[in-house]
């Protein structure tokens, strides 16, 4: 059982490898082929903790791994990290259910996969190897990835936020992080452009060398490594068993799953369960304002050429959702030359449209829709008057929806991913409640708690009094140089970074 690459079937690679270099040498991403092949025995799990079902999906997925190692890697990331023994608890509300995925140390869902990566990597890791990981973050991503890295020996962590382009909290958050081997730079361009920068170092052999010359290699903590997806595979099993544990659902019962989309990582985490067995009947992408992915759902069209919104919920103001490229790949049959085709057409061109059979075939499993701004602050508003619970603006989009989804008729139970805690985006809640907007995000957090009397999370109450490091914005044609200044200075002090044996 190998991985491939979405672009080229000639790829082959074990999970470690795939993890450690986090992108195929020719930009496609790792996948593993005939999905379906593999199966999770639900009866078996009954009653079974977070921790358990970890260790089933992550041996399914990643079968090159010694099975004590995985089960030590998924006891680290999630024994003391979660302020909820759950992990990720459902929560009824309405005539629905909520999966909130925000009780990491970074309260959005970002943590799951992020917790858990940096463990696998370093299982992954041989004794000489010095891994830079990239990040390119709408806000979320690299807040986690930087809590996630931070003092792992052997590794640096770069990352790249779009300047104005992510909430107040987030760039706190990112620009309080402490460790040693961590880097942040804001970017004078949008997510998109940083992501791009990115892919691009990532298949340009000259900077490889330049790295290749400090003895550093690169690596991805962005839903493009699988080694971060597939972590992410497990809260639709851990979700799915509490609702039947709770006897909500009888076993076998389809349900539907909501999920706010940006990279299409999250949602394509939930076709992953579906594969391997998981009675999931649609997973439903719901878009903001920036409406590409949804578009594509309805119509088989991509097409980025459209202006970049600024949206309430931003860490989904994304154009080009990645990890569409593995649905593809699935859905037309593993096809790695049409896939690598369409991706040249968007790269060249901005826009791909897919055939009618592969359309067919996604829509059998997708549906899609978007919210704008204006639905979302009434979605917050609806919810929390009606059912008393506060959502964060990007489970508003997918509430949204939802919502708009169900009143096509499909019946079957709602499960909602709850992506980030409301207290990250406090400006955008209050005044979706129509509370009073004075003061900075800090005195924002605390009228809120003083209303809905929801506890502010620990790690977000301490960024108040925490004074950031400055910023430095750069180009985006300037992210090679910091990265290799960053390498440089990260791995000079060689006997802190690298700590010998760490299997
Ligand atoms: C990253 C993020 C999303 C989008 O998830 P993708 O995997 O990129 O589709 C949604 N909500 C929040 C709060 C996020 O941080």
């Amino acid at each position: 059982m190998r991985y491939t690459s979405t672009r080229d079937q000639r790829v082959t690679k074990t999970s470690q490898q795939a993890i450690k270099q986090g992108i195929s040498e020719e930009g496609g991403l790792f996948v593993l082929p005939h999905l379906t092949d593999y199966r999770i025995a639900l009866q078996d799990l009954l009653g079974a903790d977070y921790e358990t079902i970890a260790q089933h999906v992550l041996m399914t997925l990643l079968p090159d791994f010694n099975t004590a190692s995985l089960k030590k890697a998924i006891h680290l990331a999630y024994r003391q990290n979660f302020s909820d023994k759950r992990i990720t608890p459902i929560r009824k509300v309405g005539d629905f259910h909520v999966l909130e995925l925000f009780h990491g140390p970074t309260s959005a869902f970002k943590d799951v996969g992020l917790q858990l990566l940096p463990q696998l990597m370093r299982l992954a890791l041989d004794l000489e190897d010095r891994i830079m990981i990239l990040a390119a973050t709408s806000g979320d991503t690299g807040t986690a990835a930087l809590q996630g890295f931070k003092n792992v020996p052997q590794t640096g962590i770069t990352v790249f936020y779009p300047d104005h382009g992510v909430s107040p909290i987030q760039e706190q958050q990112m620009l309080t992080t402490t460790g040693k081997n961590t880097r942040v730079f804001p970017i004078a361009g949008n997510f998109d452009q940083a992501q791009s920068a990115v892919k691009a170092l990532f298949t340009d052999t000259g900077f490889a060398a330049r790295l290749q010359a400090e003895q550093v290699t690169l690596s991805a903590a962005n839903s493009i490594n699988i080694g971060r997806l597939i972590p992410q595979v497990v809260y639709y099993f851990a979700a799915y068993l509490q609702l039947v544990n709770s006897h909500a659902i009888q076993l076998g019962e389809p349900v539907n799953f909501t999920v706010p989309t940006g990279n299409f990582g999250d949602v394509l985490a939930g076709f992953y369960a579906k594969a391997l067995g998981l009675p999931i009947h649609k997973l439903i992408a719901a878009a903001n304002a920036n409406r590409e992915i949804a578009d594509f759902l309805d119509t088989g069209i991509y097409d980025r050429n459209r202006p970049f919104l600024k949206t309430v919920a931003p860490s989904m103001d994304i154009q080009i959702s990645s990890n569409l490229e593995r649905l593809l790949y699935y859905k037309s049959g593993e096809d790695s030359a049409y896939v690598a085709m369409l991706m040249k057409d968007l790269a060249k061109t901005g826009r791909y449209q897919v055939r009618s059979d592969v359309l067919a075939a996604i829509q059998a499993d997708f549906a899609g829709g978007f919210a704008t701004d204006e639905q979302v602050a009434e979605a917050i508003a609806k919810v929390w008057q009606q059912d008393g619970y506060l959502m964060d603006p990007h489970t508003a989009v997918g509430y949204s929806v939802m919502q708009q989804y169900r009143a096509t008729g499909d019946t079957t139970p709602n499960v909602l991913l709850a992506t980030a805690s409301p207290y990250k985006f406090p400006r955008a809640v209050t005044k979706a409640l129509d509370l009073p907007v004075s003061g900075d995000d800090f005195s924002l957090m605390k009228q809120l708690q003083q209303v809905s009397g929801l506890a502010i999370p620990a790690n977000l109450a301490r960024l108040a009094g925490m004074t950031p490091q400055p910023k430095h914005v750069i180009a985006p044609a300037a992210m090679g140089t910091a990265i290799l200044d960053a390498a440089k200075e990260v791995f000079d002090d060689d006997s802190r970074v690298r700590s010998g044996n760490n299997r």
